[in-house]
């Protein structure tokens, strides 16, 4: 059978779990936390990161850092993950559904200034499938209203906006380690603080309201309890185990990407040739080898491929449903039709993708695909 996904596995996990243990600080902050840390900072200039256990965390941390208050208003894309619209609704905020691009499920920019009131804190945009959204249009429009951005970049790892890495453009983002993700280490995630005034109280409220950083650093002699916080950091084992898939990561990535080039180069012809769209990449953007998706012509046709991959035993999968008719959020929902969002929910289907895979398999069978 070929999974949906497999996770990555460099071989060196179980090597840097073992020294950490032999470190004797299993708890979070210590060498493999500040390593990875390190690693992002150095590598892709983000000004600051902290590991977190989720992506989801992250996200928490950016609306607590946000200062969102009950009846504040965040527009965010409906064509997402759950947590990406939760992390915020937690603190009292309204959720303004925006709709995807015609071309690509990230965020409409264009969708965006029609919602802004004077009651909007934030936007959060999506870098789908680690493809960018357009983020000069979306800064742009953050600063002439005085918005803060928030990049959800749970899945774009080493991926880049007109030269500029993702997560490197808002003023926090989320990334994601979910053993789903590109670099994974089961659950896990981090932030990034890009804007300076954050830093700070980022720390103490990843520390659960504590200056105990600061303490450790020797720059107070003791810590207290100094603001709200929770238990954001993951322990040293979490992060030995990611900083050994981080060692690897231009491996994954290429390996990654000639998968998505692959079906890409196989299956356009027999796509256009069933009305089926495969991903389009804005000429801002790049593509981190993260997903490979086919847009169907209908949800029947989609449900036909599924079954038909499922009968050679093949695995692929449809992703989110527009969050905006969630049993949670209808009611909730400010009125106007998402019909992009509906789109991809009733059209996008994800092929296998993993490091591993080769994918021939995949690929003959759905050439054999032809009602
Ligand atoms: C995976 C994902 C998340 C959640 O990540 P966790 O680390 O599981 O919390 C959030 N947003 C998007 C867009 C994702 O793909």
């Amino acid at each position: 059978m070929i999974p949906f996904n497999k996770p990555y596995i460099s071989g060196n996990e179980l090597l840097y779990i073992r020294d950490a243990i032999a470190k004797g600080k299993i708890s979070g902050n210590g060498y493999y936390t500040k390593k990875c840390q390190s690693y992002f900072e150095d590598r892709f200039g983000f000004h600051k990161v902290l590991l977190t256990t989720s992506c989801t965390d992250a996200l928490e941390m950016a609306a607590l850092l946000l200062d969102i208050q009950e009846g504040d208003e965040v527009i965010v894309p409906s064509y997402t993950f759950v947590s990406t619209a939760n992390a915020f609704v937690l603190r009292g905020a309204k959720i303004v559904f925006a709709d995807s691009r015609e071309d690509h499920p990230g965020i409409d920019e264009k969708a965006i200034e029609s919602l802004i009131t004077p009651k909007t804190k934030a936007i959060v945009v999506v870098h789908y499938a680690g493809v960018a959204c357009d983020m000069d249009t979306i800064m742009d429009l953050a600063n002439k209203h005085g918005l803060f951005v928030v990049e959800d970049a749970a899945q774009a790892v080493q991926s880049f906006y007109k030269g500029k890495p993702l997560g490197s453009i808002g003023h926090l983002s989320a990334f994601s380690f979910h053993e789903t993700k590109n670099i994974q280490c089961g659950e896990g995630g981090m932030l990034v603080i890009n804007d300076e005034q954050f830093a700070a109280r980022a720390e103490i409220i990843w520390e659960k309201g504590t200056n105990r950083s600061a303490f450790f650093r020797g720059e107070i002699d003791k810590y207290g309890w100094v603001d709200v916080g929770s238990s954001f950091l993951p322990s040293e084992l979490n992060a030995a185990y990611l900083y050994a898939q981080l060692e690897e990561m231009e491996d994954i990535q290429e390996k990654r990407a000639q998968i998505c080039q692959e079906y890409k180069e196989a299956l356009s012809g027999w796509a256009e040739g069933l009305g089926i769209q495969i991903p389009f990449i804005p000429e801002f953007a790049t593509q981190n080898g993260h997903m490979f998706y086919l847009l169907c012509k209908d949800v029947a046709q989609r449900s036909s491929i599924i079954a038909h991959l499922k009968s050679k035993d093949i695995l692929s999968v449809f992703h989110y449903l527009s969050l905006h008719k969630s049993d949670f959020f209808r009611e909730k929902h400010h009125g106007p039709e998402l019909p992009q969002s509906d789109r991809y929910t009733n059209t996008l289907l994800r092929l296998p993708l993993f490091y591993e895979l080769d994918p021939k398999a995949v690929i003959s069978a759905l050439l054999a695909y032809d009602s």
